[in-house]
């Protein structure tokens, strides 16, 4: 009995300092992903799906396993959903007059998300507008289902270049099979649209993909009003060249310099992936926060934080891409 907790004792005072000795990310990726939707582990684990292109095989499971995926939908403003599953978020804009969807999960994923929005009251003969943060098939691939399950009068919005990468994403088949819609509202930057009694501005942020769109909107709190915005791509894990790379620096710095706009400055970050900031921990605050307390998605210094944490990363491998393209 005692060799044997001995010899386990041994074996994690190895495991931790294999831990030690690996860079932080690589070491966090030995935690295993767990089936609570921890944000660390999954963050290591897709900073090694980014640093390397090749998805861990613990976190394909994850991802495929429905179980593990499905989150109870969440109020997270007055006016603001979470609708969304573990690894992928999709937001809920609710006003009297009509609803707005953030992005479109996939696969059988889509059905979850339909059952999530009728969850929390909310109707989806309601949402007028589905706008699409960029033309991978967790963020687009169900679009196709949507626009089937929607009324035919609900509008579809991507940028022009998302809208081209979503079919060419959709026509290769991977990693699911799923399919695009025609080219409905081609978002133009800086573009204010409204639905129902919802005002959103989209903004072209091109760099996780090239066609990548942001958005920012009002999210009410009892008396207060914050703007929210929602990146649209976070990942480094489709980079294609060293341009790609300068254009996510460049969407990086914008949106950061939003943060400090003098009349509608950005005050939170309701992202597309929810262990990319601690969403997953940060809700769980709304459960047992009392009156007067501060709302614990509004969290500027956290998000500027990731801002600096995505542009450190960028630059990193801004390095790597000229690295490689100079290569002959
Ligand atoms: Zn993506």
């Amino acid at each position: 009995m005692l060799a044997s907790i001995g010899f386990r004792l041994v074996r994690w005072v190895a495991a931790i300092a294999l831990l030690l000795a690996l860079p932080p990310s690589i070491a966090a990726a030995q935690t295993p992903i767990t089936t609570k939707c921890e944000s660390a582990p999954l963050m290591a684990a897709f900073t090694v799906f980014g640093e390397t292109g090749k998805m861990p095989p613990d976190l394909g499971k994850f991802l495929a396993d429905a179980k593990l995926q499905k989150i109870e939908p969440y109020k997270a403003f007055d006016n603001v959903y979470y609708v969304g599953i573990c690894w992928v978020s999709a937001w809920l804009i609710t006003s009297p007059h009509g609803d707005v969807l953030i992005d479109t999960l996939y696969g059988d994923y889509t059905k979850m998300l339909l059952d999530n929005i009728r969850k929390v009251g909310v109707d989806p003969n309601d949402i007028k507008l589905v706008l699409v943060t960029h033309g991978h098939f967790d963020h687009a691939g169900g679009i196709a289902e949507l626009k089937a399950a929607l009324p035919p009068t609900t509008r579809f919005a991507m940028t022009k270049e998302g809208w081209r990468e979503g079919a060419e994403n959709a026509a290769t088949g991977r990693p699911i099979p799923w399919k695009m819609i025609e080219p409905d509202i081609v978002l133009r930057d800086g573009q204010t649209l409204t639905a129902g009694d919802i005002s959103v501005q989209a903004f072209e942020t091109p760099g996780h993909t090239m066609g990548t769109a942001s958005f920012a909107y009002d999210v009410r709190d009892g008396s207060r009003t914050y703007r929210a915005i929602t990146v649209g791509g976070l990942g480094l894990n489709a980079i294609q060249g060293p341009e790609q790379v300068e254009a996510y620096i460049a969407s990086v710095k914008r949106i950061r310099a939003m943060t400090y706009d003098k009349t509608r400055p950005i005050e939170l970050h309701l992202t597309t992936h929810g262990f990319s900031n601690g969403l997953t921990e940060a809700k769980e605050k709304l459960k047992s926060r009392g009156p007067g307390d501060p709302h614990p998605l509004v969290d500027i210094v956290g998000f500027r934080q990731q801002l600096d944490a995505l542009q450190d990363g960028a630059e990193k491998r801004l390095i790597v891409e000229r690295a490689k393209k100079a290569k002959p």
